[in-house]
């Protein structure tokens, strides 16, 4: 098994579990050869904490204290184990509002990073993939935000929602219209960041009423996803087939075949994530995952090696230029591709 370019460990993410040591000792007993850490960036206003950070009574302090630990611990064990696998060090990077922009900026020059996930997760400031209940209410906030008027709906743990004001507003209802509302916001953030991977494209389907729903049968919707699409094609984002899905229960990975076949002919380079949140996820739905790349006629996957580096993708062993480990910067790592056919032979569940 190759290589995934997402993951989150419970030593950092409250949502997670297992160590982060114990997770890269998981990827290497199932032979990945590349492993990037995309530990959820922290986040300074406690508006934005998962339920879970809520219940647990944690500050923001706690979170950007945890983060730093996180980031020392990775350098650490990219080094402990760099005969075994090869470990790439990033975050997720969630833009919730308008003002978290300098927020995301500060922690990318406190730290170096190889690489991040840019991802959308809050659509005016509400999770929209925890639970039914949360993706309901997300609905909602956005339809009260819509209307404009001063109604409880419209507020967020007792604070008036704070909308992109780029976000365009239609007579849509209900699903169709968060479905507007998250490519909005993916659209700003795809502006705004650039990132170098963008994390489970169309996880707004994950709650709805039927997954495997088609957008192109929906104009406007379609439209703003052809925009995304085509805004990452020029500067080169790289997508995640992120297997993530399949645990919550679809039959493919994220994005789905309508989003997937466009990528497709937009030329868009796919990387393999499995989006684990602890062992047990590791690599989980790659078989699945590939043969649903293989059916949709995508034949070729990257994924981020250490430059002048070369780990073979079979064997697993090492062969570098040099023994020092490159530092830890988007400038010291590159991508190269393989064969989906080729991965066939590496994946077993
Ligand atoms: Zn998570
Ligand atoms: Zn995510």
């Amino acid at each position: 098994m190759p290589f995934s370019h997402h993951s989150h460990s419970g030593q950092f993410c409250h949502h997670a579990k297992d160590s982060l040591e114990s997770c890269i000792l998981q990827a290497i007993s199932k032979k990945l050869r590349i492993f990037c850490l995309t530990e959820h960036m922290p986040r300074s206003d406690p508006r934005d904490f998962y339920p879970e950070e809520d219940e647990m009574g944690l500050t923001p302090q706690d979170l950007t204290a945890a983060f730093d630990e996180y980031y020392t611990t990775a350098v650490a064990l990219r080094d402990k184990y760099k005969e075994e696998i090869t470990i790439i060090i990033g975050f997720e990077v969630d833009y919730i509002r308008p003002s978290m922009l300098p927020e995301i900026r500060e922690l990318q020059e406190k730290y170096h990073f190889d690489m991040f996930i840019g991802s959308v997760h809050h659509l005016d400031e509400i999770p929209l993939d925890f639970s039914k209940e949360l993706f309901l209410k997300a609905i909602e906030t956005v339809e009260a935000v819509d209307s404009g008027a001063d109604v409880e709906e419209a507020y967020n743990k007792g604070t008036k929602v704070e909308r992109f004001p780029e976000i365009e507003i239609t007579g849509a209802k209900g699903e169709k219209r968060l479905f507007e509302v998250y490519f909005d916001t993916q659209y700003l953030m795809l502006t705004a960041l650039k990132p170098p991977v963008i994390g489970h494209f169309d996880l707004v389907r994950l709650k709805c009423d039927d997954y495997t729903i088609d957008f192109r049968t929906m104009k406007k919707i379609w439209e703003k996803i052809v925009r995304n699409v085509k805004f990452i094609a020029e500067y080169g984002g790289m997508v995640e087939i992120n297997s993530a899905a399949i645990r919550k229960g679809w039959e493919y990975p994220y994005p789905g075949p309508d989003v997937l076949q466009l990528m497709k002919e937009e030329g868009i380079r796919f990387v393999l994530s499995d989006d684990s949140h602890g062992i047990a996820q590791v690599a989980f739905g790659y078989q699945k995952a590939l043969d649903y790349l293989e059916k949709q006629g995508v034949e070729e996957l990257w994924y981020y090696e250490w430059k002048g580096w070369e780990r073979g993708i079979e064997d697993g062993i090492l062969r570098p230029e040099d023994r020092y480990l490159p530092k830890i910067r988007a400038e010291c790592v590159e991508t190269k591709s393989t064969k989906v056919k080729d991965l066939r032979r590496i994946v077993t569940e």
